[in-house]
């Protein structure tokens, strides 16, 4: 295990994509092993230390900025232990990056669809945020690919939870760690939306324990050892970028290719039917923050849809035919759009997605800038007033903005970019007004970035107090010194 004080070092796990400010840390530990991965957690308990897990620090909401104590990081826990064809099973180590399972994967005809589209991610980092993405639309998250997770608790002891296994009776948990010692959890009496969420602890009567650990934010242990499903890769995929000339053909078009979607899924005719993986927006502001590196976006385009269909020798025709239809209704910039069909122009196409949210990282981080991220959901016969509600008020305080996103799913990020601390404060209390709109909504206060510490007073709108003191009770139920993940989620000394 390496062991490093000094400062350079230590600056470099002190922030996360979010661009938090205030981390600072003793200690980073670098475990080469499981085994050494415990020894760090067991030699932080000893020492009373609190311990915040780093994969590649590209969360967004400050989840891995320490709040001093020990950092143990899992860049050296990076081994792909196996990937299955047979079983469709993965099995790897947490600070796999997911560039380097997804390459894995891909090159066995595989496919793992969570895939936040950061390939930089660490694995273990994905599942303590449940993270979601683009394909999310059609395979849900991360939490619906984990089978098995093996976690070192707070005071040593190793659980391995397989998917299955273990359900909670009514609201009690009954976990028993490999070395037979017994913890008993109380859960919380919530409600979660049922909508794309990730705020919070996850929380069912009757619940898989797997599920509780998937989106922990670092909070409740540190995972060690990952098993996923995989799926065969679809034969191939049809892809393309459509341009509108205005907000109510975009929401139109969405609405009926989402219901297509659905009613495909969910259906029994055999017919050949669209299905869309991904259906990702972009409105005026965003497309025209990448102009630069993609001139030929037109001119007057109010927005774009970014949709990816999987297809197969027989049904690829027919579905480009049904989209071709669907996109003709809707748009004028038929001609503009751009479809893709091999998989060097895809993955062109999947580029430009990330182009936007990449440079908004990159711009904030050139000019040490903060931005405030909008990550809400709501169900979707609310998404039209959450969205109007947005660009009402951000016209109204004059704020600069761009909107993009999950618009599948009913959820799209509004990043309000801010130069001064009193613009940051501004556009706080603006953003605090829209989490509050999607709350009244039916909402959730964050679809897939998580908590982090950004959010937990967002956390306790949702909720409200005594729902965040059973969830400080449950944690402490497993970490009782609350070690792990300190300010994380909530406030706990
Ligand atoms: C440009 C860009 C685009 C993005 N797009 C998306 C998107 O579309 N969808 C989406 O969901 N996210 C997105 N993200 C967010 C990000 O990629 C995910 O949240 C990612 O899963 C975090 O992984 P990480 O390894 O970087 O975690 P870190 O930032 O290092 O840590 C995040 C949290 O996980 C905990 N953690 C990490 N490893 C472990 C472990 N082994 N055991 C216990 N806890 C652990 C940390 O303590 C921390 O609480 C994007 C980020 C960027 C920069």
């Amino acid at each position: 295990m390496l062991t490093k004080t000094d400062q350079d070092t230590l600056q470099s796990y002190l922030s996360d994509a979010s661009n938090m400010p205030g981390g600072s840390a003793e200690v980073i530990l670098i475990p080469e092993t499981q085994a050494e991965l415990r020894e760090a957690v067991q030699q932080c308990a000893r020492a009373g230390q609190t311990i915040t897990i780093a994969g590649s620090g590209t969360g967004l909401a400050g989840a891995r900025v320490p709040m001093g104590g020990a950092v143990i990081s899992t860049e050296r826990l990076n081994k792909i232990v196996s990937i299955d064809a047979e079983s469709l099973r993965a099995v790897v180590e947490p600070g796999v990056s997911l560039r380097d399972f997804q390459t894995g994967v891909e090159e066995r005809g595989l496919l793992y669809p969570p895939d936040p589209t950061e390939r930089a991610a660490a694995m273990g980092g994905t599942v303590a945020c449940n993270s979601s993405g683009a394909r999310t639309f059609k395979y849900g998250a991360t939490r619906e690919f984990i089978e098995r997770l093996r976690i070192v608790l707070a005071d040593g002891e190793e659980l391995n939870i397989r998917r299955g296994e273990t359900f909670a009776k009514g609201n009690i948990l009954t976990l028993t760690s490999t070395g037979g010692k017994t913890y008993t959890l109380t859960l919380p009496a919530i409600q979660m939306p049922e909508i794309k969420h990730a705020a919070g602890y996850f929380i069912k009567t009757n619940m898989d324990a797997i599920d509780l650990f998937i989106g922990s934010e670092g909070t409740l242990g540190a995972i060690a050892e990952i098993e996923v499903r995989l799926l065969p890769q679809p034969e191939r995929i049809i892809a393309g970028v459509i341009f509108f000339d205005a907000i109510d053909n975009v929401m139109r078009f969405v609405e009926e290719a989402r219901a297509a979607s659905l009613a495909t899924r969910t259906g029994t005719s055999e017919d050949i039917g669209i299905d869309s993986r991904a259906l990702e927006y972009f409105d005026r502001n965003a497309l025209n923050f990448v102009r630069d590196k993609y001139p030929n976006i037109p001119a007057d385009a109010a927005a774009a849809v970014w949709f990816e269909q999987e297809v197969s020798d027989e049904t690829e025709e027919r579905l480009l035919e049904l989209w071709y239809e669907l996109i003709g209704k809707y748009t004028p910039f038929m001609d503009e759009a751009w479809f893709a069909i091999t998989e060097k122009d895809q993955e062109a196409l999947r580029e430009f997605r990330h182009a936007v949210p990449a440079k908004t990282y990159e711009r904030i981080r050139e000019l040490k800038q903060r931005k405030i991220g909008t990550d809400m959901a709501v169900p979707d016969t609310q998404f039209r007033i959450l969205y109007d509600f947005y660009t009402d008020e951000f016209a109204k305080e004059q704020l600069q903005y761009i909107i993009f996103g999950h618009i599948g799913n009913s959820h799209v990020h509004a990043n309000i970019f801010t130069s001064t601390p009193e613009e940051f404060d501004h556009a706080k209390s603006v953003y605090h007004r829209c989490v509050l709109k999607s709350l009244e909504l039916g909402g959730t206060i964050s679809a897939e970035h998580g908590v982090g510490k950004i959010k937990r007073d967002y956390l306790c709108d949702m909720y409200g107090a005594q729902a965040m003191a059973e969830f400080a009770a449950l944690k402490r139920s497993l970490d009782p010194e609350a070690l792990f993940g300190r300010g994380t989620m909530f406030t706990l000394s």
